[in-house]
């Protein structure tokens, strides 16, 4: 009998990185019989990570190899694409030597998008090179086109006039750009037009997304006369991929046994991700929103930053601050302890999303986030704050029809309590017509997702597909 064909992977640090790139390698194993040896390169600082790691190397399915840290005493860039591009590249040679140690050779390397460097490795090895996006195909098609835009447009694109066309597929607002695009002058601009071209130039791309979702953007890829005149690698719509593991948070705490003492529906979980967080001015105006709306609710707190993004390397598992009393609204606490729980830096949101009594998400609009609340059936509203979430939540609001937004991106101008109130009751209770669509519309695409994912679904073919592929070597 033939031994399982071998394949590694690797992923950036980050929870939003780390959960997709773990699922993935248990999809692999579970289903199609993989032997998987996962890199991975975390942070080192958060508590919540090392407790997915444990929970990852327990299950027995993978091997897990935790890359050295490499010295980054030197690095200044304080943005969040430059920093991991950068911490990439220095894990590269550690990657080499843990490779080369390997008793059996992998025949393909999987890299999520912040580390196709180390394709130089799969080179060297004679070893396939895949890309794993955690992200939707729409995203994926702005990142290997911006080397076009890149070449066609003079001067920062959000000061475009025009929406940022990119070949048979939605136009991108210039005001939705991702991050790294919003200031051509700042390195990880080229870290990003690199990253779309070595993705290009990959074996295949592994997108998180599924045909019925996004087949307008994913059948460009295939045209020649639109997106793949860039695009040289194959595409496969294998999601969506959702987590199942935890961060060491079991199901009876007390969260879980306040979520089952409420009414079916009757719960708005609030949170902004593994790395976001507001300003104090926003979350006051989020408190006393959530306490206009009249709505039960969960919110996982985090102490006010300046920057949005600012827990992103950092995330906790709840145990670093607990006295919320400094910086919510006083009495906040006291008048909403019947119908609010707060959590404290971080929630087992997949269980959260999945308790019956939850009917709302309010999400910073990550796609992992994105893909919880439409896995799970729930109506969001998208509260974009960094990364690729301007595009997410254009797209859920907008183009599926799942979630409202605020009528201005958060960031640029604080958004009242009043509107917090208003979306929320949008969603969560209002019988208009608008309400009761997007909650249509959030168990339809539960519906679509669920089916894409079965056996015979688009997601479960183009899986089947691409796995045969990884046996044959680069
Ligand atoms: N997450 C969680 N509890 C929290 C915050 C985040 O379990 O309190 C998980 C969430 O379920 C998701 C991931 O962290 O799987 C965040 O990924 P996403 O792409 O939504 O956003 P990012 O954190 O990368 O901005």
């Amino acid at each position: 009998m033939d031994s399982p064909t071998h394949v590694a992977l690797i992923s950036s640090p980050g929870m939003g990185h780390l959960f997709p790139s773990l699922e993935l390698a248990t999809r692999l194993s579970t289903r199609h019989h993989l032997t998987l040896t996962v890199f991975l390169v975390t942070s080192h600082s958060s508590s919540a990570e090392n407790n997915v790691v444990a929970a990852a190397e327990a299950t027995g399915l993978f091997t897990v190899v935790e890359l050295p840290p490499a010295d980054m005493s030197d690095v200044t860039d304080s943005t969040v694409v430059g920093r991991l591009a950068i911490t990439m590249r220095r894990h590269v040679p550690a990657l080499r030597s843990a490779i080369s140690a390997l008793t059996s050779r992998p025949s393909a390397l999987i890299a999520d998008i912040f580390s196709t460097e180390a394709f130089a490795v799969a080179d060297e090895f004679h070893m396939a090179k895949y890309v794993f996006v955690a992200s939707n195909a729409w995203f994926l098609a702005l990142t290997i086109y911006a080397q076009v835009l890149d070449k066609q447009i003079v001067g920062q694109y959000v000061d475009q006039k025009e929406p940022l066309q990119i070949p048979g597929c939605e136009p991108v607002r210039p005001c939705d750009v991702v991050d790294p695009m919003l200031d051509r002058t700042e390195s990880q601009y080229y870290e990003y037009v690199k990253m779309g071209r070595a993705i290009a130039s990959s074996h295949g791309v592994l997108v998180n997304s599924w045909d019925e979702l996004q087949g307008r953007t994913l059948a460009s890829f295939k045209d020649r006369s639109l997106l793949g005149r860039v695009m040289n690698a194959p595409v496969y719509s294998i999601g969506p991929i959702v987590r199942h593991f935890g961060s060491g948070k079991d199901g009876s705490s007390e969260l879980f046994n306040w979520l089952r003492k409420q009414p079916g529906k009757s719960v708005i979980y609030v949170s902004f991700g593994s790395g976001g967080t507001l300003s104090f001015e926003q979350m006051t105006e989020m408190a006393h929103g959530l306490e206009l709306s009249r709505q039960r609710f969960v919110w996982v707190v985090r102490p006010p930053t300046v920057r949005s993004d600012a827990m992103f390397f950092t995330t906790g598992d709840g145990s670093e601050d607990q006295s919320e009393a400094r910086y919510l609204p006083e009495g906040f606490l006291e008048r909403t302890s019947e119908v609010g729980f707060l959590v404290s830096m971080w929630a087992e949101q997949t269980a959260v999303l999945g308790s019956p009594a939850v009917g709302g998400f309010f999400t910073h609009g990550g796609w992992n986030s994105s893909l919880e609340g439409i896995t799970k059936g729930v109506p969001m509203i998208v509260w974009p704050l960094y990364a690729e979430q301007r595009m997410n939540a254009t797209m859920l609001a907008d183009e599926m029809g799942v979630a409202v937004r605020p009528k201005e991106l958060p960031g640029n101008a604080v958004i009242g309590r009043e509107e917090i109130a208003a979306m929320v009751r949008k969603i969560m209770a209002e019988e208009d017509e608008e309400g009761r669509a997007i909650r249509a519309k959030a168990m339809e695409l539960q519906r679509s997702a669920e089916k894409a994912c079965a056996q015979g679904g688009s997601s479960y073919e183009n899986f089947a597909r691409v796995v045969k592929l990884f046996g044959r070597t680069g």
